[in-house]
């Protein structure tokens, strides 16, 4: 029998997704990457169909056994690569984690401090996400253009004044560090527990170019594991604390039944990637978020806290009132193939969220495939092209697509064909 027309559809639909995001467009969404050859193969296991609720050694069905290795291990490894105590790894996204975090430390009725929305703050951290879900009051941290962070003396007043239950640091436009550590510090001298939401940076912690929050004081750390840390889409919690961590364990069965099982041997062969490639991988990002943001600034465009040197992370954060707005810039260089998203800015108000005043751009999944500082100064004048002199999105497609051709190969990370001693584990499907 010949496929029926709705499955070769389906089939059509996804072979020109991965035509189309792989291998023609210069993908530049800041909270996205790509797995590594040997991660991806692994990822497609008989775990994606089982169930495994409970923790290691105390499950609540049974055929858990490897399973139960597997969790340990990444377990372990996470906590090895992060240096902490703890990692649960059973949070299926970095919003999941945020929600499992915050109703381990707080209840519905209480206060919490969060970063302001404007100021690049999640969803998760708003009345309208998990904060809110959870009947979590808050009020946010004052923001300080001036050094595009948390304005601290301001922050800890409030903290003395509003003795919240929960402070929560952390952002998705995400420049520069939060102050952990004397927001810790006044958080913890009126009893209450930092969560640092790491989701954008994680994989910059791995490599050692971005502090680790529970070292600076943080309670908690949550994140995502497929932003900079480029493993499969899940989440995860970090402690160095006893209590949290039960806290944070006893707390996951209210948001995760099945935790994605299949996902955690891609996060494990991950984290021993970013043991050995991390800092290389990390090093390389700074280095072309820096060349990105000066060639589009010597292009004629607007990168935000340029007096600051533009960025410590991933992220390139233009804005574009003076060019129609966030919505329109991001819509015309997707027309040229180059994807990013529209961004709220500090200055504009919740009404400007559907055309807000900036685009953000990240830099790491490029970077995975090998591309350095020329490349991103090559792509700064192709976003110019079209955004300062208004070259038609079409033509420029042409280019990225020539100069996306060059970088198909994934760095950073091992490859199924040649990392594996030469032996091929059959069981692993290698043809994707
Ligand atoms: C992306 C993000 C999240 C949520 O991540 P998901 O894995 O998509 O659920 C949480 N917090 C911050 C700051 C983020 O940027």
């Amino acid at each position: 029998m010949s496929l029926p027309s709705d499955v070769v559809e389906v089939l059509e639909i996804v072979k020109r997704h991965n035509s189309w995001r792989r291998f023609e467009c210069i993908n530049l969404i800041a909270s996205e990457n790509v797995m590594s050859p040997l991660a991806r193969a692994l990822y497609i296991n008989d775990m994606m169909h089982r169930y495994a609720e409970g923790k290691p050694g105390k499950r609540f069905y049974q055929g858990s056994l490897f399973i139960d290795l597997i969790e340990t291990k990444t377990s372990e490894l996470l906590s090895r690569l992060f240096d902490v105590k703890f990692v649960e790894v059973r949070a299926i996204s970095g919003s999941i984690a945020n929600a499992i975090a915050f109703k381990a430390l707080a209840n519905a009725g209480d206060t919490a401090l969060v970063p302001a929305l404007q100021s690049g703050a999640h969803i998760s951290h708003t009345g309208f996400g998990v904060l809110g879900a959870l009947g979590i009051k808050h009020f946010e941290l004052p923001f300080d253009l001036e050094s595009w962070n948390i304005d601290v003396d301001k922050s800890v007043k409030l903290i003395e004044s509003l003795k919240p239950r929960l402070v929560v640091l952390g952002a998705s436009l995400y420049l520069f560090p939060h102050p952990t550590k004397q927001i810790a510090d006044a958080a913890h001298s009126i009893g209450a527990r930092v969560v640092h939401d790491v989701a954008h940076v994680l994989g910059l912690i791995a490599g050692k170019t971005w502090p680790n929050p529970v070292h600076e004081g943080a309670d908690a750390a949550t994140a995502s594991t497929h932003k900079t840390f480029p493993g499969p889409q899940g989440g995860l919690i970090m402690t160095n604390s006893d209590e949290v961590y039960k806290l944070v364990s006893n707390n996951v069965l209210t948001f995760v039944s099945n935790h994605h099982i299949h996902r955690l041997p891609a996060t494990a062969v991950t984290a021993i990637e970013m043991m050995h490639f991390g800092k290389d991988y990390a090093e390389q990002i700074i280095r072309n978020a820096k060349a990105f943001a000066e060639e589009l600034t010597a292009q004629g465009l607007t990168v935000v806290a340029e007096h600051l040197g533009y960025t410590a992370s991933h992220i390139v954060a233009i804005d574009v009132r003076k060019f129609g707005g966030g919505a329109k810039v991001a819509r015309i260089l997707e027309d040229a193939n180059i994807i990013a998203n529209k961004n709220v800015l500090p200055w504009d108000k919740p009404q400007d969220a559907s055309n807000p005043s900036g685009v953000r751009f990240g830099v790491q999944e490029m970077t995975r495939f090998g591309m350095r500082e020329g490349e991103f100064r090559e792509i700064a004048r192709l976003v110019a092209d079209i955004v300062v002199r208004g070259f038609e999105p079409l033509t420029i497609r042409k280019k990225v697509i020539e100069l996306r051709k060059e970088f198909t190969k994934i760095r950073y990370g091992f490859d199924a064909w040649e990392n594996i001693g030469g032996k091929v584990y059959s069981f692993i499907d290698l043809s994707m």
